[in-house]
Parts: structure tokens; sequence; C-alpha cells
């Protein structure tokens, strides 16, 4: 094992942290709400949130399998994203037309996270510093010399200093950086100021047509709900349309200790920008309030059956492939240990954003594939299920987006087969300049992919 890996802990860092509130009680006996919503994640808050928002007098109840934010949204990178379509390439190549307004409500959508945060006073660390995006091979760099705010080596590298950077573009507007899990508590907590009951520790095992709602299932209780709506991730089973477009990819995550100002100065890292890098494998990258850096991304690792097991959380190869790249672009760190080591699901779908719709007669609203984006996108998801629900038309319902599915995945044992191969040649793609086979050319012609 890397000595840097040494003392490292098994745990999602952001989860470990002071502050994490005690879990609800789990839903014992039957009870009754106009909406309920499965899942407390990020999706299932936002929607609780704005389902009380939008009407004060609606009874909400949110129903979560395991506590507020234990899955991806406790422990993922707090890349706060304004686009909605898993980032500019990929949503203009696949809803051109209204590519403009998904731009304009992204950032609308980011607006909207940050005067929530500072209305319930949530302290989650949400800082606006934007994300460096940097090139660390000739491909790269040619690619990202032909848009705009073009920064060249030296430039790049007053703002963070590694030897790799050849050039970078910093987007100073389309993303913030968040403390996932305290932003998880802090929504909840908003929840809970609002009315939202929640009951934790219970998964929800069915749903059926009961009267003119839904009836949840748990394993002690049950509830009778007018509306539901589904948030439940790469996790969600309950719905069998939802397994043909959406496969759980695991992305692995690297904490360092906390570096002292004369480390951090031997970066420079002022303005404390999210970075990721411009390969089709990319790392990513950031610093915590207290000065650690995570270190994730690279290795997207699904398992054949597309199994979710708590023992996917670790996987030492992967941890050391990421301690070695983090050696590589910050030689000045070289004493610098870890103190955490994760991983968590992400819900990939082929088109890498979200997708929504409804089922049992308009009854129930979903929002799910965000593969690997849905930190702040989720809050736009969120919106969309709530205005399914109404039966309302909206701009947002409107959309080709979200009108529009991905194309599913092939079932197991092919789905497998075609997963690794896909991966195997984005490997292959960024070992040969960015050169795509004729594998990835046959997918993106007709727009499948595989991404986290
Ligand atoms: C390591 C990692 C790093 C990431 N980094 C970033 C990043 O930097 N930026 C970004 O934008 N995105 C990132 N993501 C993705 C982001 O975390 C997710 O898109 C987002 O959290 C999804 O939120 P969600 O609420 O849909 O799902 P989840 O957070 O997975 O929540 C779903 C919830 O539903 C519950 N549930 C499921 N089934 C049931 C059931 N039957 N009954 C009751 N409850 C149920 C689960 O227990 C879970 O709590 C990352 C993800 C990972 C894993």
């Amino acid at each position: 094992m890397r000595s840097s890996l040494k003392d490292a802990v098994s745990e999602p860092y952001w989860l470990t942290q002071a502050g994490a509130p005690a879990p609800a009680a789990p839903l014992d006996g039957a009870d009754t709400a106009d909406l309920a919503v499965v899942g407390a994640g990020y999706s299932g808050l936002w929607t609780a949130l704005m389902a009380k928002e939008r009407d004060p007098a609606r009874d909400v109840v949110v129903v979560e399998a395991g506590t507020a934010g234990w899955a991806a949204s406790g422990r993922n990178g707090g890349f706060c994203a304004a686009s909605l379509t898993h980032g500019h390439e990929n949503g203009l190549s696949r809803f051109p037309d209204e590519m403009p307004r998904l731009v304009k409500m992204g950032l609308d959508n980011l607006d909207g996270i940050e005067a929530t945060v500072a209305r319930y006073g949530i302290d989650c660390d949400f800082s606006r510093t934007g994300e460096l995006q940097v090139a660390t091979a000739e491909w790269q760099l040619r690619e990202l010399q032909r848009g705009p705010g073009f920064l060249d080596r030296e430039q790049v590298r007053a703002e963070v200093d590694s030897p790799t950077y050849l050039g970078g573009v910093w987007d100073r507007d389309g993303c913030a950086m968040v403390d996932p899990a305290r932003l998880v508590w802090g929504l909840r907590e908003a929840c809970l100021s609002l009315g939202v009951r929640f009951y934790e520790q219970s998964p929800v095992e069915r749903i059926k047509p009961h009267g003119a709602g839904l009836r949840l299932h748990t394993w002690r209780g049950r509830i009778d709900a007018a509306r539901v709506a589904l948030a439940t991730g790469a996790h969600g089973r309950l719905l069998r349309r939802l397994g043909h477009f959406v496969v759980p990819v695991y992305d692995y995550v690297l904490m360092t200790e906390p570096l002292s100002p004369a480390r951090l100065a031997s970066i420079g890292w002022r303005n404390r920008q999210g970075v990721g890098d411009a390969g089709n494998q990319f790392h990513y990258y950031r610093l915590t309030a207290d000065n650690r850096i995570l270190w994730g991304g690279y290795d997207a690792v699904y398992y054949n059956g597309g199994r979710i097991d708590p023992s996917h959380d670790q996987r030492e190869a992967t941890f050391a492939v990421l301690a070695d790249h983090f050696a590589e672009t910050f030689p000045q760190l070289s004493e610098v240990r870890f103190t955490h080591k994760w991983g968590g699901v992400i819900d990939t779908c082929s088109r890498f954003s979200s997708f929504f719709g409804t089922a049992y007669g308009g009854r129930l609203a979903y929002a799910v594939g965000y593969t690997g984006l849905g930190v702040g996108a989720t809050r736009f998801g969120a919106d969309v299920m709530l205005d399914l629900l109404s039966g309302a038309r909206t701009e947002r319902t409107a959309l080709k987006m979200v009108r529009s599915k991905p194309i599913p995945f092939p079932p197991e044992p092919v789905r497998s087969g075609v997963i690794q191969l896909t991966r195997w040649s984005i490997a292959q793609a960024d070992r040969n300049e960015g050169r795509r086979n004729l594998w990835l050319r046959t997918l993106d012609r007709v727009g499948l992919g595989f991404d986290s």
C-alpha cells in the first residue's frame, strides 16, 4: 500500500464531521400524507422543501431507507454546477434548440440554491468560486483553446501550480463549491422548520395504487399518499422501468489531511476554485474549509451485473491509482497524507443528464439519471417532479429534455459487456491523443455513452 494511504480510514470524510442530525424514528404503523417523498438525498430534500414553499398547507412526509444523505448526496465532491446537462457540450449535442434556455435555467437554479442556503442560514461553506478546467495533454489543450476564456500555462499555474498543467479555462459563474453533507443536513433542518415529517431507516418495499392515491409499504408500516415523488437515485428499485435506463456506477475519492499554510502556498490556489482535468477519465479536486484536498474521479467502475454492495465502497486498486496521480500532479505535496478514502454510487444513464416521468396515472413522478452531476441539478429535477405532479404545463415540463428519455441500456449480461468495452475504449482514447475508436464513434452516432 502507498505510504500516503497507510492511515486513511474507510469512511466518507464529510459524513464524519460533527453536526450530523439524530435520525428520525422509523415508520411504525399507518400514516397518511398529501405528498410522500421516497429518498432523502438532495433530490428528495429539495422536493419536500419546495413542495412546502409552494404550498405550506400541504402535508409532506419523507421516507428514507437509511439516514438522510448517507448515499451519494453526503459523500460527493461538492461541485455544485449550474449545468443541467452534464456540461455544455453534452447538452448541445442532445438538446441544441433548447440549450440557451437550459443554460439560463441552470444559472437560475444555482442562484436559487445560493438564495436557499442564505434564507435558511445553512452552514455548508457554499462559495461561488467557479471551476478551473485544466489540460494535462496536448489534445486536451487544443480542445480548451477553442473555447472562450483560455488561460495559457503560466496563467493557469498562477492559479493552481502543477507542473502537469499545459493550460486551462476558468468558468467563474457556472459552479459553486459546497460541503455536501452539511448541505444535506441544512436542507433537512429547513424541511423540518416548515413542518415536513421524516421517517428514516425505513426502506419502502413496494408502492401500490390505493383509492385515488398510492400506498407505500415498509417493513413495519404504510403510508397512504395522494402523490409520491420518487427520489431514490441509483438505489431505486421501486419502479422497474427505471432499471432499463439507469446503471449504478462507482466513483472513488481520497481526502488529505489539512494542508499547512506553507504547503498550501506551494500550490497557490488562492481563489479556491474546483479543478477538473479535461481527459475523458477526469480527476476532480477541491479544497475544504480547513484546507484539505478532496481528490476524486478517474476510474468509473461498473461491477458486472450492476450490483450495489457496501463492499464496493472501498477499492484499493483505485485508491492507489488516485494517490499516484495526486503525487504526479502536486509533487510539492509528497509528504501529505490521506486521512479518508471512500466510494459511492452514481445513477448513470446513457445521455448523462437526468430524465423524468410519471407513473400510476400521474400520481407518482420521478427524476433520476444525474450521472455524477446532481449536486445542483437535483433542485431543478425536484421542481420538475412537483410540476409533473401538479399536472400543470410549465416552461420546465415543456422541455424536450423533460419529455424525452435516454436510450435504454441492453439487458444483462450484454449490458456488462457493452459497458466494460466502452470503459476500455475511453481509457484507450485518453492514451491515444483523445482519438475515439470505432466503438466509441458508433456510440456517439446513436447518442449512447458512458460517463461519470
Ligand atoms: C463519490 C461521488 C462524487 C460525486 N461528486 C459530485 C460532484 O462533485 N458534483 C455533482 O454535481 N455530483 C457529484 N456526484 C453525484 C451526486 O452526489 C448525485 O448526483 C446526487 O447526490 C444525487 O442525489 P439523489 O438524491 O438523486 O440520490 P442519493 O443521494 O443517492 O439519494 C437517494 C436516496 O434514496 C434512498 N432510497 C433508495 N431507495 C429507497 C427506498 N426503497 N425507500 C426509501 N429510500 C430509498 C437512498 O437510501 C438514498 O438516501 C458524486 C457522486 C459520488 C458517489
